[in-house]
């Protein structure tokens, strides 16, 4: 395969915002010794034209990097303020330390005011010795384009819809990432045309305000023609890893933490 073109994707996350297990629960699943049902916040790292990003920075995020062995990243692209996609933000400190810049972060202009009160510390006036440092980068619904040390990554922003609140799924070449939608209007869809990879939420398989069913995340999979779809987000209700994945229809498949993709 030829490196300088290859994609390669690896789940760090696939958990709802509580994660699985869940604090407190002693189910089927929260109770697996199957490490594929334990499932940590849900984020991607993505590898592609020299670059390393991650898409989401949950409360696992340091975690998630350590055992992964990521000791270089390029950026974080948010796609909500939510604090199970932002709550490992703090520990970006670690690349300030070495890169001694602040740290790239892509993120709508909601999100990042939502990021100036929930890291209030790191957005102050006074700049209290060893607090993170960050670079935010505004973007919209445009295209925008990751640029460091020469090589680029080109991203296509893909609006989604977590019941009212609006939120970014991202689309690089033929690989798009999608999580907390629980509506995706026409529009957006033909965005995901001729994808060889879909990432796709959903966290159970009855109706949720905020996410799709699993039955709808099938159906949006279909929609779009993704030639591969992997779940992701989910939670303790969806069951575990192997009896999901037995009943999932050819192309559809459950993601599970550190599962690595390459395309
Ligand atoms: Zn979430
Ligand atoms: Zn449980």
């Amino acid at each position: 395969m030829d490196t300088a073109s290859e994609t390669r994707l690896t789940f760090l996350g696939t958990g709802t915002s509580q994660g699985v297990p869940m604090i407190g629960c002693h189910c089927d699943v929260c109770s697996s010794e199957d490490p594929r049902d334990k499932r940590l916040r849900s984020s991607v790292l993505i590898e592609h034209n020299g670059l390393s990003i991650v898409i989401d920075a949950g409360p696992d995020f340091r975690q998630q990097l350590l055992r992964e062995g990521i000791d270089n990243l390029d950026a974080i692209l948010l796609t909500h303020e939510h604090k199970d996609h932002t709550g490992g933000l703090d520990d970006v400190r670690a690349f300030n330390y070495f890169t001694g810049k602040p740290f790239p972060i892509y993120c709508e202009e909601r999100v990042k005011k939502a990021l100036a009160s929930e890291y209030a510390y790191a957005f102050s006036d006074y700049r209290y010795p060893g607090i993170p440092e960050y670079e935010i980068i505004t973007i919209s619904e445009n295209p925008f384009r990751i640029s460091c040390d020469g090589s680029t990554i080109n991203v296509t922003p893909i609006r989604v819809y977590h019941h009212t609140l609006p939120v970014l799924g991202f689309r690089i070449g033929k690989l798009a990432y999608i999580t907390d939608a629980g509506r995706i209007e026409r529009d957006e869809i033909l965005k995901l045309k001729d994808l060889d990879i879909l990432i796709l939420n959903t966290v159970r398989r009855e109706p949720h305000i905020s996410h799709f069913s699993l039955r709808e995340a099938i159906e949006v999979a279909r929609e779009t023609g993704a030639k591969k779809c992997y779940l992701t987000h989910l939670s303790h209700q969806i069951g575990k890893h192997c009896e999901l994945s037995a009943e999932l229809p050819d192309g559809i498949e459950a993601a599970s933490d550190g599962l690595k993709l390459a395309l």
